[in-house]
C-alpha cells in the first residue's frame, strides 16, 4: 500500500535562478541563443544577455528515464527533437507554454547521474554551462550554433514536427494542488474473468491493468494519491472494489474497460464513458471522454452516458466507467494491442482526470 502512497516520483531536485531581470515582453523571441553537450558531458548555453534561467530535474520512474530541462523566457519558433548519443536518449527544444522555451535533456533508463551535484555555472552575462555526467565511453557531441533560424526556414516544418514530437508525459498534464486529491483507478475484471476477448485473443483485463497503472503513475507524479483496486491477475468481485474506494473516502473513482460487440463484429468501434448520476460524475465522464477521443481519431464517439453498473452505482463519490474501445473492432483492436496507444489512453484519462480536479477545487 505505501508505494501507492508515494506522491514524491516527482522531484525537481535543483532549481536554480540567476540575476532578477527579465527580458522585455516586447523581444519575445526565445532567450536560447545556442547550446552544445560536449564530448566531456558538459551542457553550454549561451542566452540573450540578463536572463532568467531555471533547471529542473526528474527521476526516472517505469515509463520513462531521468530528464533535466531548463526554461527560458521568449517563445521558441519550431519545437524540434535531436537524437541523442551515448546516455542521451534524445533532445528536445519546445515551448510548453506561450512566451516560453524549454531545453529538454533525455537520460537513457540505465544511466548513473548525480542530480545533487549539479551546478548551473553563469560564465558572463549570457554564457552559462553545467556538468551533466561523465561519458564511460566515446560520446559525440550534440549541439546547435543557431536555435532560431531565421522564420522563412522555420515555417516549412514547423507543424508537422510539433504535432509528431508531442509526448505523452506528466509534464504537459495539467497541475492540481499537491496531496490533496485521492482517486480510486479500477482495472475491470482479472485472474479467472479476463473480460471482454478481441481480435487474436487481446484480453481486456492486461489491457485495463496497464492502463491503470500507467494513469497511477502519471496521477502520482502530479501529487495525486492513486490507489487501485487490483495491481495484477487477481479474481475481485465488484464489492469490494467500491467498499475499498468508499472506506478511504476517494474523492472520485474511475473504473476501466474495454469493449466487445456481439457478435464480435469488427466494424463496430468506438468509445463511451458512464456515470450513474449527478453533475459531478457526469462532468468527471465529459472530461475523459473528451480526451481519450483526442487520442483515438476515427473511432466513433458513443458518448457520455448513465449506466447502472454496480461499480458506479454503489461509490459514494462522483464515480465513472470508461470504455476504451472495442476489442473485437477492427480499428481499435489494431490501437489497443499497441503500448504505445495505451500509454496514449492512460495519458488522457489521467488529463480528464486532472482537468475535473482543477476545476472541482
Ligand atoms: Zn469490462
Amino acid at each position: 500500500m505505501a508505494k501507492f502512497l508515494n506522491s514524491k516520483l516527482f522531484r525537481c531536485l535543483s532549481v536554480f535562478i540567476f540575476l532578477n531581470s527579465t527580458i522585455s515582453p516586447l523581444k519575445s523571441s526565445s532567450a536560447l541563443a545556442a547550446w552544445e553537450l560536449d564530448n566531456n558531458g558538459v551542457l553550454e548555453l549561451r542566452t540573450k544577455s540578463n536572463t532568467n534561467l531555471k533547471a529542473y530535474f526528474q527521476k526516472s520512474n517505469q515509463i520513462f528515464g531521468d530528464r533535466f530541462w531548463i526554461d527560458f523566457p521568449g517563445e521558441l519558433r519550431n519545437p524540434r527533437t535531436i537524437k541523442g548519443n551515448g546516455p542521451i536518449k534524445e533532445i528536445r527544444l519546445g515551448k510548453p507554454k506561450k512566451g516560453s522555451t524549454r531545453l529538454v535533456i533525455e537520460f537513457k533508463e540505465a544511466t548513473d547521474l548525480s542530480p545533487l551535484t549539479w551546478r548551473l555555472i553563469g560564465l558572463n552575462q549570457n554564457r552559462w554551462k553545467i556538468k551533466l555526467f561523465k561519458p564511460k565511453y566515446p560520446f559525440k557531441k550534440i549541439s546547435e550554433g543557431v536555435v532560431e533560424k531565421s522564420i522563412r526556414n522555420v515555417k516549412a516544418n514547423q507543424k508537422s514536427t510539433y504535432i509528431k514530437k508531442r509526448g505523452h508525459d506528466s509534464l504537459q498534464l495539467p497541475n492540481v494542488k499537491q496531496n490533496k486529491y485521492s482517486v480510486v483507478i479500477d482495472p475491470g475484471h482479472g485472474g479467472p474473468d479476463p473480460g471482454a476477448i478481441g481480435i487474436g485473443g487481446l484480453r481486456e483485463t492486461d489491457i485495463v491493468l496497464e492502463v491503470a497503472k500507467i494513469v497511477e503513475k502519471l496521477l502520482s507524479e502530479k501529487g495525486v494519491k492513486v490507489r487501485l483496486t487490483r495491481k495484477n491477475e487477481v479474481d475481485l468481485d465488484l464489492a469490494p472494489r467500491v467498499s475499498f474506494a468508499n472506506r478511504i473516502d476517494a474523492d472520485i473513482f474511475v473504473s476501466i474497460h474495454a469493449n466487445a460487440s456481439r457478435g464480435k463484429r469488427r466494424d463496430i468501434n468506438g468509445l463511451e464513458t458512464f456515470y450513474y448520476r449527478g453533475w459531478r460524475g457526469r462532468l468527471l465522464a465529459k472530461r475523459i471522454q473528451k480526451e481519450i477521443l483526442r487520442v483515438s481519431p476515427g473511432s466513433p464517439d458513443r458518448g457520455v452516458k448513465q449506466g447502472r453498473f454496480y461499480v458506479i452505482k454503489n461509490t459514494k463519490m462522483p464515480a465513472v466507467l470508461v470504455e476504451i474501445g472495442f476489442l473485437t473492432g477492427r480499428l481499435d483492436a489494431r490501437r489497443l494491442e499497441k503500448t504505445t496507444h495505451r500509454k496514449r489512453i492512460a495519458y488522457a484519462i489521467s488529463k480528464g482526470i486532472l482537468e475535473y480536479l482543477s476545476k472541482i477545487r
